[in-house]
């Protein structure tokens, strides 16, 4: 059904993947070589970025034959494709099979790239992939709890239809008051999924609102988290309030990151077949198991436009050891760079800041702002950092604005703040949402 409806081939995909994750470490190695040199042929032939780039080099594409070669390239940045996105865009792809994607991804950025067929089927697939390792089988029934990053508004039709047939109850993240809790208590109770996925501080509001009024009837197979940081609290609560193990889950469109936590739970299995994801220091070494690293990803899939070691603004721990469960799959110890803070309400009330970025992600705010971040300094005082685009009008800010009362309330005081550049903290990482009340 899926299939039928976006053109896409995730079902061929998928069967793949489940093969592929019992295979040996070595054996993926392989598979994701063989992927990258093709993709690396590609990308010399036909995208003219790279051809520039390897005759300035002095490169071949035969130079980059396995994963460690790929230290011979620079690192590539959104700044690289933002000031000439055409020379990325593969010339022997026909205009109609690109896919236009926005995305303000984990770091805060917004950024617009292409994407083909292909990239749209592995990506649903490796996510699928990521959810049976929960446990799940296609046409389970989930509930969806979260802002619009993973909830079916304005999204194109194929998505919406996918959220009918794909048995998932969306629950908006916005007003958690306690009626609402209540009501949503109620709607999963009725609904039963299997499954509840989304922000883990709105799933963890949910399930202090369950232990606190003594229902205990929500009980899933499991409970999948994602786009935000877990933390040991959050995973602790909702396991108590549903009585089910939780799992993480970690991904990024742009670039194709993807690891995702087993019944194991000794870190998040790296899907090496979507895309060589590296870890590197300041200074573009590899970091060792155990330390943090700027996570730089290409995407194995994508020859519409193809991202060589692509800096997507994360950041994780590698591990080196191999996982219980017996996948092949290497291991990420944790992911480290996404930092969007809680804010305060004036009742006291906590939210995910993550949905107040949402307004970043829609219509003309999209276009018309490079980055920004936002901090809460006091509990009626909100600051937004922001850097222009040249489509930059203020109208932009009473959007923002009229975006911010609707969640945080009319008597809060939003402070726009105009900036050449958003400062990021002494280990490197992209703060998008910053809370500076203390409890
Ligand atoms: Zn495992």
């Amino acid at each position: 059904m899926n299939d039928f409806i976006a053109g896409t081939d995730i079902s061929r995909q998928l069967t793949l993947l489940e093969k592929s994750q019992w295979w040996q470490p070595e054996e993926l190695q392989d598979y994701q070589n063989k992927r990258l040199r093709s993709l690396i042929h590609h990308a010399y032939t036909n995208v003219p970025y790279y051809h520039d780039l390897f005759r300035s080099l002095g490169l071949s594409p035969s130079d980059i034959a396995t994963r460690d070669d790929l230290v011979k390239l620079p690192v590539l940045t959104k700044e690289d494709v933002r000031k000439n996105p055409g020379k990325f865009v593969a010339r022997n792809i026909p205009q109609k099979s690109l896919i236009h994607q926005t995305t303000s991804g984990s770091s805060g950025k917004v950024f617009e790239y292409f994407i083909d067929r292909d990239t749209l089927s592995i990506s649903r697939a490796t996510t699928l992939r990521g959810w049976e390792f929960a446990g799940y089988r296609v046409g389970d029934k989930i509930a969806t709890l979260a802002g619009s990053s993973l909830l079916p508004e304005n999204v194109p039709l194929y998505t919406k239809i996918r959220f009918k047939f794909s048995h998932n109850l969306p629950l908006s993240s916005y007003n958690l008051n306690s009626e609402r809790l209540n009501g949503y208590l109620q709607q999963i109770i009725e609904f039963n999924p299997r499954y509840i996925r989304g922000y883990p501080s709105s799933i963890a509001i949910l399930a202090e609102h369950a232990i606190e009024h003594g229902i205990d009837a929500i009980n899933p197979e499991g409970v999948m988290t994602t786009a935000e940081t877990l933390s040991k609290t959050q995973r602790e609560t909702i396991s108590a309030a549903f009585q089910c193990d939780v799992f993480d889950q970690f991904g990024c469109f742009d670039g194709g990151a993807n690891a995702c936590e087993c019944d194991q739970h000794s870190g998040y299995h790296i899907s090496v077949e979507r895309s060589v994801h590296e870890f590197l220091d300041d200074s573009g070494s590899p970091v060792a198991p155990g330390e943090n690293g700027h996570i730089i990803l290409t995407d194995l899939w994508n020859y519409a436009m193809p991202f060589i070691r692509y800096d997507a603004g994360d950041m994780g721990v590698p591990a080196d050891r191999i996982c219980p469960c017996g996948r092949g799959l290497p291991l990420l110890e944790r992911i480290t760079g996404r930092t969007a803070e809680q804010v305060v309400l004036p009742d006291g009330k906590r939210l995910p800041g993550l949905l107040l970025t949402d307004v970043f992600e829609d219509g003309d705010v999209v276009t018309a702002i490079q980055d920004y971040q936002i901090v809460q300094e006091k509990v009626d005082e909100f600051v937004v950092n922001i850097v222009q685009s040249d489509r930059y009008s203020p109208d932009i800010n009473n959007e923002i604005q009229k975006f911010f009362w609707g969640h945080l309330g009319r008597d809060v005081e939003i402070r726009f703040n105009f900036v050449d550049e958003i400062p990021r903290t002494d280990s490197n990482k992209r703060r998008i949402v910053i809370c500076k009340v203390k409890n």
